[in-house]
């Protein structure tokens, strides 16, 4: 589990500058090298991150000659469109293709007036959780700010919603950090990007609003809690180090103690009122007996940590080791957690017809990519740098 920090490959020289993914006080430095007064930083924040304009021809509130500089030397940019696809049920799932190829996944999953996005922030994961399909796919590298902002603005774009709605009229009104990857190992990205996205003056996106989801990686959990103080969700998945261990190797680093300790300070320091998430797949045989719910309960009635448990019948994929429960079962288990007092719903799966739901993305995109690196290779057509795991 090394903490990489690697993005993008930096651009080549004379490249088109990407104005999209900087702080303010970056997008401050580039208008001054360009020769403009640092006060015009805000008329373009506006334009870029309210308005949602990709065209320099049309920030009218600019000078002609300074959107004329701004044309030649800069881009707006957002991740390339490979494609779209539509669920029976209103989800939405882009896979987006970065600069240098790399590809990542990114769902929106609308209720009735307001729907949250799904972002990735890493391409691959690194934390092999065994019940996700994500987790058998190598960690490539991280995403950048621009990156993962990005995919919000693309979002944003396929449903037309610019400029900035106010809450009330939002579709696009949530963003769960819960795509591919593991949010809390690409620290620095992660926090810059929901800095952009919260800020008043473009998205504003409320950081009630924000949900950032991890494995239990407890270094940066406390520097989350006093940078973004946003919403905190917790892959769970097992009341007990044994059973969390065999289906999370990250146990072995931070076990349930360590990891109760770091969520109960996380709400320390965002705020009582906040509940933690606790995501839990319920994986038939494994860890969904009534003993289990019991067990769960034992241990946050001790913990005096808030919480509520979002428990999530397991999305099967191709070869995956494990098997749904029966929908008895599951409400068995909610039931007991509902009885002692927590909210407890069973996710209804959302996109599975395309491959959207929890545990699923970047399923099918990679089983494409890895039949044409065989075909290439089959034609004795050289491949990139990818290497064909061993058990595709
Ligand atoms: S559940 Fe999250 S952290 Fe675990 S392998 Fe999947 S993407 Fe990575």
């Amino acid at each position: 589990m090394n903490e990489i920090q690697q993005t993008a490959p930096a651009e080549p020289a004379g490249a088109p500058i990407e104005l999209v993914g900087l702080s303010r006080d970056e997008l401050t430095a580039v208008l001054v090298s360009l020769g403009e007064k640092p006060f015009r930083t805000k008329q373009l924040w506006h334009w870029i991150y309210h308005q949602g304009e990709t065209d320099f021809a049309k920030m009218t509130t600019l000078s002609k000659a300074f959107r004329d500089v701004l044309a030649a030397r800069c881009t707006v940019g957002r991740p390339g469109i490979v494609t779209e696809q539509n669920s029976a049920d209103g989800t939405r799932k882009w896979l987006f293709r970065m600069p240098d190829g790399n590809q990542v996944e990114t769902v929106h999953i609308p209720e009735d007036d307001r729907g949250a996005v799904c972002i990735s922030t890493q391409v691959g994961c690194t934390m092999t959780c065994r019940f996700c399909h994500t987790g058998t796919q190598a960690l490539v590298r991280n995403l950048s700010a621009a990156e993962i902002v990005g995919q919000f603005m693309a979002a944003r774009d396929s449903y037309g919603e610019w400029p900035t709605p106010t809450d009330e009229t939002r579709h696009l009104s949530n963003v769960v950090l819960m795509g591919m990857g593991e949010p809390l190992l690409n620290y620095d990205a992660v926090v810059k990007a929901m800095r952009i996205l919260m800020d008043p003056e473009g998205i504003a996106m409320s950081k009630r609003r924000i949900t950032i989801s991890t494995s239990g990686y407890i270094p940066n959990m406390r520097r989350c809690a006093e940078d973004l103080g946003i919403k905190l969700a917790v892959s769970f998945h097992a009341p007990t180090d044994e059973v969390r261990e065999s289906i999370m190797p990250i146990n072995r680093k931070y076990p349930i103690k360590d990891l109760m300790a770091a969520m109960k300070e996380y709400q320390e320091i965002a705020g009582q009122r906040q509940y933690i998430t606790i995501e839990y797949i319920l994986l038939k045989g494994v860890n969904d007996s009534l003993d289990d719910a019991r067990e769960l309960v034992r241990l946050f009635d001790a913990s005096g940590i808030g919480v509520k448990f979002n428990l999530i019948p397991f999305n099967p994929w191709p070869g995956s080791p494990y098997e749904t429960p029966a929908v008895k079962s599951c409400q068995a288990f909610a039931e007991v957690l509902a009885n002692a007092g927590y909210a407890a719903p069973i996710r209804v799966p959302r996109g599975r017809d395309i491959l959207a739901a929890c545990g699923q993305l970047r399923s099918a995109s990679e089983k494409q990519r890895l039949s044409r690196m065989r075909a290439r290779i089959a034609a004795g057509i050289d491949d990139d740098a990818h290497v064909l795991p061993e058990n595709s």
